[in-house]
C-alpha cells in the first residue's frame, strides 16, 4: 500500500519528490506503534489525507504538512523539530491544524454553527489549514464505522454543521459532497437508505437512459463541429434529500436529479449548445438560467436548462467552459454560497477582495500558485470568542471582557466583577482573542460598573449601557439621599461635612479615588449605594486630621502621606516590592506592596490590607501581624503570573558554630543558582552555636521550599525558618 503512495508521490511531484519522500519517512517513525480504532497502523490515516490532497492536486508543502499534521498532538515530535526540518511555513501550517483540532464544539445550535465556521476561518489564517483539516475529517468520515456509536453521531452532527458548510463555502463541493452524504448515513440512516434504494433500483434504466442522452449531443455537436466534453452526474444524495424536504416532494418530482454536463472551449459555443439543446428536446419554460450573462453573487457561471424528452423524462443540462467548471468544482469561492439558501451581504463585502484576487490571477498563476497566494484575512476585524457552556460570541477585534459582559446581557454587565480567560483570572482591561473561552464573573452584591469601564469598553454598545446605569444612578433623589446620609454620619461622627469637605484637596481625593468627577455624582452615588457613607467619611475624616497635623509637624507627616505608589527600582528589585505581580479582586493598577513583617513569596497564601493613603500591603495569611489588623479593611489577593519576577527572603539559621559552616551554607544557595543579598553571623560562644540571618533573591515558593529543605541537610545546622 506504501509502495503505491510512493510512486504517486514521485509521480505528482518529481522536482520535491525527496522532501515529500523525508516527511512520509518522518511521520512513519512518529506514529510506529500506534493503531487506529480500526486495528489498522495509525499511519496509515496520514497516508490517506495525503492521498485525498494529492489527487485533488494541492501542492507539496500542503501535503508535507498533512503526513505531519497529527505529530504534535500524538506523538513525541515538537514544534522546534518540525521547524528544524521543514521550515517555518510548514510548522504553521501543521500548528494550525492542531490548534483547530482542539476547539471543541460544544453548541449545536444553528445561529452558532454559523458563528463557529466563521471563527474556523478566521482562526486558519491560511487557508491550506481547512484544506487539510477538511481531508483529515474526510477520512475520519470514511472511517467512521470503527467508532463506538455515541461518536458516530457526534461527528456526523458536526460534519454536517460545521465541515460540510465550511467546505461548501470555500467552493470545495467535492469535499462538501461526500461529507455530507457519508453523516447522512449515520443521521438519516432511513431516508439515506430510502433514496440510495430508489437510485440503486432505478440505475440501470437511467444509466442506459443518460448514455444515450449523452450519445445524441456528442453526436449533435460533431456535426456543428464543436469540440467539449459531455457527462452525466447525479445529484447527491443529500441534497436529493433536502430537496425533498423542503419542497415536500417525492423523489420522482425532483427535475435535476440527473444532469448532463457539456464542457466546452468557449462561452459563444456554449450559447450555441444551448440552442442547439433546445432544438433537440423541449426546454420546460421558466428553468432556463443564463448564468454566464450573470453571474450568481458568488461568480458561479453556467447556463441551466430542464428539457423534457418525447417521453416525458426529465433532465438538467448545464453547459459552460472549462475555466467555469474548474471554479464550481474546485475554486475556493465560487462556491462560497452555492445552494445554502442564505443570502450573507457583509460576508459577501468582504470576500470580494479575494474574488479579485482570483480574477486576477487565475490566468497568470497555476493552481498551486493560486492556493499559495491565498491567505485567509477575511475575518481580521472580528474575534470569536466561547463561553464555558460553549456559546460563541463575534465581538469587533479589541473587545474585553467587559464588552462580552454586555453583550451577553445588560444585567450581566452591571453584575460583572471579574473575568476568566482559558480558566485564569485577567484584569477586566484584557483583549479577546479568537478561541478564547472566557467566563464572566458576576456577583450579586456588586454595585455596579466601575468608572474606569468606559476605558476599557471597546463597543459603542458597551460604553451605553455603562452609561446609562450611571445616568439612572445620578437621579436627583439619589443625589438629595446621599448628601443627607453623609451629613448624618459626618455629625455622628463629630464632624460637619462641609467642614470636612473644606480641607484641602479633600474634594479632589475623595473624587479620584472613586473615579467620579463631581460632588453630585458621590452624593448620587452614596445615595444609590455604590459607595457606602463610611468609606467617603473615613477618607475625609483622615485627611481633615492630617491637615491639622500638617500645619503642627510639617516634616512628619509629609513623610507619611507620600503614597508607596512608585517604588524606586532598587526596592523594586531587592526590597521586595514588585510592581504588579499580585492581583487584587475588583481593583487594576492598585498601587501594591509586599510587607516586610513576612515578605510573601509567589505560592504562598496572602491577603491584601488597604492601608490608609499607602494602596494595599500584601501579607501572608498566616502572618502574626494580620490578626492586629482591622478585619474590614483586609480583601482578597492573588498571584498573577510571575515571568521574571523575582522575591527577596530573609532566612534565620540556627547552627553549630563550626568551621567552614557558613561556606558550606553559601555553597548550597549558589548550588540552586540563588543570589544572595545579604549575610550576617552572630556566634554565641557559649553554647557554641552561630545565628546566619541571609537574605536570598527567588522566584517562587517551591524554589524557597527547596533551598529550606537543602540547608537543612548541612551537617549541625539546627534550624532553618523564615
Ligand atoms: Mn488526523
Amino acid at each position: 500500500m506504501y509502495e503505491a503512495l510512493i510512486e504517486k508521490l514521485k509521480n505528482a511531484y518529481p522536482e520535491n519528490a525527496d522532501e515529500v519522500l523525508k516527511a512520509f519517512e518522518f511521520a512513519k517513525n512518529a506514529h510506529e506503534g500506534q493503531k487506529r480504532m480500526s486495528g489498522e497502523d495509525y499511519f496509515t490515516h496520514p497516508c490517506a489525507v495525503v492521498e485525498i490532497l494529492v489527487d485533488f492536486g494541492f501542492d507539496y508543502t500542503t501535503v508535507i504538512a498533512a503526513f505531519l499534521h497529527d505529530v504534535l498532538e500524538d506523538t513525541p515530535v515538537t514544534a522546534q523539530m518540525i521547524e528544524e526540518n521543514y521550515g517555518k511555513q510548514i510548522l504553521e501550517l501543521v500548528e494550525g491544524v492542531t490548534k483547530l483540532d482542539k476547539v471543541q464544539f460544544l453548541s449545536r445550535e444553528d445561529a452558532q454553527a454559523e458563528n463557529l465556521r466563521k471563527m474556523f476561518l478566521a482562526m486558519a489564517k491560511d487557508l491550506r489549514v481547512i484544506i487539510i483539516k477538511l481531508a483529515d475529517r474526510l477520512h475520519n468520515m470514511r472511517s467512521l464505522a470503527f467508532q463506538p456509536p455515541e461518536k458516530q453521531m457526534y461527528i456526523s452532527k458536526e460534519t454536517l454543521e460545521i465541515y460540510a458548510p465550511l467546505a461548501g463555502r470555500l467552493g470545495i463541493s467535492f469535499f462538501k459532497c461526500e461529507l455530507e452524504d457519508i453523516a447522512m448515513s449515520y443521521i438519516y440512516p432511513k431516508e439515506y437508505k430510502y433514496i440510495s434504494d430508489y437510485i440503486e433500483k432505478n440505475h440501470q434504466k437511467r444509466a442506459e437512459f443518460l448514455d444515450n442522452i449523452c450519445q445524441q449531443i456528442v453526436e449533435r455537436m460533431q456535426e456543428k463541429g464543436i469540440n467539449g466534453e459531455v457527462s452525466s452526474r447525479q445529484k447527491h444524495l443529500f441534497s436529493i434529500f433536502k430537496k425533498m424536504r423542503n419542497l415536500n416532494i417525492d423523489i420522482d418530482q425532483i427535475y435535476d436529479l440527473l444532469a448532463v454536463r457539456i464542457i466546452l472551449d468557449d462561452v459563444k459555443e456554449c450559447y450555441t449548445m444551448l440552442g442547439e439543446i433546445h432544438t433537440m428536446w423541449k426546454p420546460i419554460p421558466g428553468r432556463v438560467k443564463d448564468y454566464i450573462a450573470m453571474p450568481k453573487a458568488n461568480n458561479y457561471q453556467s447556463l441551466h436548462t430542464t428539457v423534457v424528452t418525447q417521453y416525458g423524462e426529465t433532465f438538467e443540462v448545464q453547459i459552460r467552459t472549462k475555466e467555469m467548471h474548474k471554479i464550481a468544482e474546485y475554486g475556493i469561492a465560487a462556491h462560497w454560497k452555492y445552494k445554502e439558501g442564505k443570502n450573507d451581504a457583509a460576508l459577501e463585502a468582504k470576500i470580494s477582495w479575494l474574488r479579485e484576487v482570483m480574477d486576477a490571477e487565475k490566468d497568470i498563476l497555476g493552481a498551486h500558485e493560486f492556493m499559495d497566494a491565498v491567505k485567509i484575512n477575511v475575518f481580521d476585524d472580528e474575534v470569536f470568542v466561547f463561553t464555558p457552556k460553549g456559546d460563541v460570541y463575534g465581538l469587533p477585534v479589541g473587545s474585553t471582557p467587559i464588552d462580552l459582559a454586555y453583550k451577553i446581557h445588560s444585567a450581566i454587565g452591571n453584575k460583572c466583577v471579574g473575568a476568566k480567560i482559558n480558566k485564569k483570572i485577567v484584569p477586566l482591561s484584557t483583549k479577546l482573542q479568537t478561541g478564547d473561552i472566557v467566563e464572566i464573573l458576576t456577583s450579586n452584591s456588586s454595585k455596579g460598573p466601575s468608572r474606569d469601564w468606559l476605558k476599557y469598553a471597546h463597543t459603542a454598545s458597551a460604553r451605553s449601557k455603562i452609561r446609562a446605569f450611571f445616568k439612572k444612578q445620578m437621579k436627583e433623589d439619589n443625589i438629595r439621599r446621599g448628601k443627607e446620609l453623609l451629613e448624618r454620619e459626618a455629625r455622628h461622627r463629630g464632624y460637619s461635612l462641609s467642614e470636612l469637605l473644606m480641607t484641602e484637596g479633600a474634594t479632589d481625593a475623595i473624587l479620584a479615588r472613586q473615579s467620579l468627577s463631581t460632588i453630585e455624582d458621590l452624593y448620587a452615588a452614596v445615595g444609590f449605594g455604590g459607595i457606602t457613607t463610611n468609606q467617603v467619611l473615613v477618607k475625609l475624616i483622615d485627611l481633615f486630621k492630617a491637615r491639622a497635623l500638617t500645619r503642627k509637624m510639617p516634616e512628619q507627616i509629609a513623610e507619611e502621606q507620600i503614597p508607596a505608589e512608585k517604588p524606586s527600582s532598587a526596592s523594586s528589585k531587592h526590597g521586595g516590592y514588585p510592581r504588579g505581580g499580585v492581583l487584587i479582586k475588583g481593583f487594576k493598577d492598585f498601587s501594591v506592596r509586599l510587607s516586610h513583617c513576612c515578605s510573601p513569596v509567589p505560592g504562598d497564601e496572602i491577603v491584601g490590607y488597604v492601608s490608609r493613603g499607602r494602596g494595599v500591603s500584601v501579607h501572608r495569611k498566616n502572618c502574626p501581624n494580620v490578626k492586629t489588623l482591622e478585619p474590614e479593611r483586609l480583601i482578597e489577593a492573588t498571584w498573577d503570573s510571575l515571568v521574571g519576577d523575582t522575591y527577596s527572603v530573609t532566612l534565620r539559621l540556627e547552627c553549630e558554630n563550626r568551621p567552614g559552616m557558613l561556606a558550606d551554607v553559601t555553597a548550597v544557595i549558589a548550588a540552586l543558582k540563588i543570589q544572595i543579598l545579604s549575610a550576617s553571623a552572630k556566634v554565641n560562644v557559649k553554647d557554641n552555636t552561630a545565628l546566619l540571618i541571609v537574605t536570598i533573591e527567588i522566584n517562587s515558593s517551591s524554589q524557597l521550599d527547596e533551598v529550606v529543605k537543602k540547608l537543612r541537610t548541612i551537617s549541625g545546622m539546627h534550624e532553618v525558618n523564615r
